[in-house]
């Protein structure tokens, strides 16, 4: 049987999804078709309805803005999806039922260790409080960050933690408004290097001249930090730009994009892809971020 999977989004426009995963496919040998389908959030539960009743459909990307939505037409969760609050995966169950994983944390983690990034012993800084933030969080953590300040413009209350860190060496967390991004810099002594994650839209296309960090507020950012942008379309946003000049340590978005996805696709196939396709996907997906205007 030729599987189908799917990608649910709304509007879909330029993902990158279907190219990437559509090359892994073609190297892997497998006859699987990987489609968008634009779904409007009034559209989702039928959407799931009809994926469901079709057996041949085997697995679906989840993206803005059904990440959260989809869970109550889903049969189960996984835990780390439960404490993000965000599925990005559909997986078929062996009975049929359909079960919702959460890949961006994976992704991440991994892009982040991909390039040498050790949270040990920074300080952990994310901009914004939504799903990309509550994966950066859970990420830091993880990778043995010993505190994290979070910016808002809409500072969620102290439970926006609950259920997200796992109790085990958790780091100490403070959730500041975004007007106090100058201030909280201006504590920070030469040694205290920062790792700095743009978990917000800002300077992603069309608004390619934004960035969440102007450069005077990222000049009082300590020498040795890192500046993390999940932005990835424009590959390089005016922020990574601009922290490069600046001398800073930066990773792009891409990386996570490419991350989660091959994490989805090994949960589809049910194995490990290899490293030469999971480096077909990054170098499609650059080209293409590089070759498009936007
Ligand atoms: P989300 O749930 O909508 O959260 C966005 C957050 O950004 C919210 O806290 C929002 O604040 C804040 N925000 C939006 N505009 C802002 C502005 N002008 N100034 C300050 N804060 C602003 O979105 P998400 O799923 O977390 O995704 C955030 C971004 O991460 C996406 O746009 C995407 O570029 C990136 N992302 C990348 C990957 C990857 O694979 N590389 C994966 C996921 C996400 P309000 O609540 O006040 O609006």
């Amino acid at each position: 049987m030729k599987r189908k999977l799917r990608l649910w989004g709304w509007p879909l426009g330029h993902s990158l999804s279907p190219l990437m995963q559509g090359i892994a496919l073609d190297l892997l040998g497998l006859e699987w078709g990987y489609v968008a389908e634009p779904v409007k959030p009034e559209g989702l539960k039928e959407a799931v309805s009809q994926f469901r009743r079709d057996p041949a459909c085997w697995g679906a990307n989840v993206t803005i803005p059904h990440k959260q939505a989809i869970m109550e037409h889903l049969d189960e969760i996984s835990p780390l999806a439960r404490q993000i609050g965000a599925v990005n995966t559909v997986t078929r169950l062996p009975g049929g039922g359909l079960r919702g994983e959460n890949t961006d944390v994976g992704g991440l983690a991994q892009s982040i260790q991909a390039k040498g990034l050790d949270p040990g012993g920074l300080r952990g800084v994310i901009l914004g409080a939504g799903g990309a933030a509550r994966a950066s969080a859970r990420v830091l953590s993880d990778l043995g960050i010993a505190e994290i300040t979070l910016f808002a413009r809409r500072p969620p209350g102290s439970t926006w933690w609950e259920n997200l860190l796992e109790r085990r060496a958790r780091p100490s967390t403070s959730i500041r408004s975004w007007n106090q991004i100058c201030a909280y810099l201006k504590e920070q002594g030469p040694e205290d290097r920062q790792v700095i994650i743009n978990a917000t839209p800002v300077g992603m296309w069309p608004e390619i001249s934004a960035s969440p960090l102007d450069p005077g507020q990222l000049s009082l950012v300590p020498r040795g930090s890192w500046v993390v942008d999940l932005v990835y379309r424009p590959r390089m946003t005016r922020l990574v730009t601009e922290a490069r000049s600046l001398g800073f340590n930066t990773l792009t978005g891409e990386g996570m994009l490419v991350g989660q996805g091959a994490l989805s696709l090994e949960m589809w196939i049910q194995k490990p892809l290899s490293p030469e396709v999971v480096e077909a996907m990054c170098q499609a997906v650059r080209k293409e971020l590089e070759g498009s205007s936007c």
